[in-house]
């Protein structure tokens, strides 16, 4: 295939992370070259995992590792099921009936004789396609790639799927203390960003302008944002309630921008419920605009992502990248990528939420100084070139009975 010009490549990231880095991911790959690997997860966009294959799979590509990205595909219940497990997971009850298990196993069934996995390595991610690998003869390793903070699963519904995901060869969670009693080796992966995306890269003021003005969002006052799927796990509501209190002290916009995963039947239903919420300094939008999303974590005096449950938390390395100091709550993936008053504020409640909006909205100093140190921690950990080594070292260990050898 001939190289295109206009696609990011390992290369550009010297600037960033320095040509010995680079030249380390040249290396790990050479043996790996013309490996066949393929991703598997259910949604194109919206959320986490969408947006780190899309620029992942292009820099395995230019690696030399023919990398592809494949989605599943399922009827509107069997997305209700699966988002119905993604809660139980982050320790909701689950009324997990025969018939619930009928129509997730089947309809994966179907999607795994539709696609004809004969792959080097089959990466499958999060629950929804998990039990694909009963439908095929291994011809490499098979990887599960779980993002969700599983500390507080439910037990029923893990004791289910561990008889899937003891098939793999290796399971990767995002952080050390999702580990699990599990026969399958584990490994932890914080995931990262792409800083050339449309959503991460530099963007001149006349081009926020332009976003703002077309989305009428007023820049008028300082604004206070959350990005983030529609998702109760993501407490919108409770960050318009600190909201409400911090504008007594400080005059402010809110802007809640959210958008709706295609695998994430409730989404609508959150986003709905919001509007109520609306006024003139509450500003609640549903929209897939990544521009956007780059324009609003750069202009936001402050970024919140009050989550009550976060396996990493995408949004906050992206604002954090921009020099936004973030508001984060203090859970799972958020409270590793921020440093409580340092580079940003852990919170663990809507008083502290709005205390820390205030705090932020006062003093400028205090929102630039955080804000160097957080672009600086992103640069440090959070860039995608570090995630891509990390799978390069697991592929460069897995020996030809599958097993991982020297990787630990
Ligand atoms: N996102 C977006 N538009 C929105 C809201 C979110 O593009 O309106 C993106 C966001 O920028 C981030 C991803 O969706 O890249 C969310 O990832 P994260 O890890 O924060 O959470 P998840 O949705 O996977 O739980």
């Amino acid at each position: 295939m001939t190289k295109n010009q206009d696609l990011i490549t390992v290369e550009d990231y010297k600037q960033f992370v320095g040509p010995e880095k680079i030249e380390q991911l040249y290396q790990k790959s050479s043996r790996l070259q013309d490996l066949h690997v393929v991703n598997i997860n259910s949604t194109y966009y919206g959320g986490g995992v969408a947006e780190l294959l899309s620029s992942l799979c292009i820099l395995f590509n230019d690696l030399g590792i023919k990398t592809g990205w494949r989605i599943i595909q399922g009827s509107p219940d069997f997305f209700s099921i699966t988002k119905k497990m993604h809660n139980a997971l982050q320790g909701d009850e689950i009324n997990l009936s025969d018939r619930k298990k009928e129509i997730y196993e089947s309809v994966i069934h179907e999607n795994a004789v539709r696609n004809h996995l004969d792959h080097d390595m089959v990466i499958i991610h999060d629950p929804q396609p998990l039990p694909m690998i009963e439908h095929y003869r291994k011809r490499g390793p098979w990887t599960w790639r779980c993002h969700i903070d599983i500390t507080n699963r439910n037990k029923e519904l893990w004791e289910y799927l561990k008889q899937y995901i003891e098939k793999y060869d290796a399971v990767i969670l995002t952080l050390e203390e999702y580990k699990q009693d599990l026969r399958t080796p584990q490994l932890f992966f914080e995931p990262a960003i792409d800083p050339f995306s449309i959503k991460n890269k530099d963007l001149t003021e006349k081009e926020m302008d332009e976003r703002f003005e077309h989305h009428k969002i007023p820049n008028d006052l300082p604004i206070i944002a959350q990005v983030s799927r529609f998702d109760r796990w993501k407490d919108p509501e409770g960050v318009i309630r600190a909201f409400r209190e911090a504008r007594k002290e400080v005059p402010a916009t809110l802007v809640l921008l959210g958008n709706v995963a295609t695998d994430d039947p409730e989404g609508n239903e959150v986003y709905e419920s919001l509007l109520d919420c609306q006024e003139e300094r509450i500003i609640i939008l549903s929209q897939q605009d990544s521009a956007l999303v780059n324009a609003i974590q750069r202009r936001a005096a402050v970024i919140v992502q009050k989550s009550l449950r976060e396996g990493f938390g995408l949004t906050v390395a992206e604002a954090m990248w921009k020099g936004t100091p973030v508001i984060g709550g203090n859970v799972g993936g958020i409270r590793r990528q921020i440093k409580d008053g340092e580079n940003g504020f852990l919170v663990s409640s809507v008083e502290e939420t709005t205390e820390r909006m205030v705090q932020l909205i006062k003093d400028e100093n205090l929102r630039r100084e955080m804000g160097r140190k957080a672009r600086k921690s992103v640069e440090q950990k959070y860039l995608l070139v570090h995630y891509l080594e990390k799978y390069l070292d697991l592929f460069g260990s897995f020996s030809t009975n599958f097993s991982i050898q020297n990787y630990f």
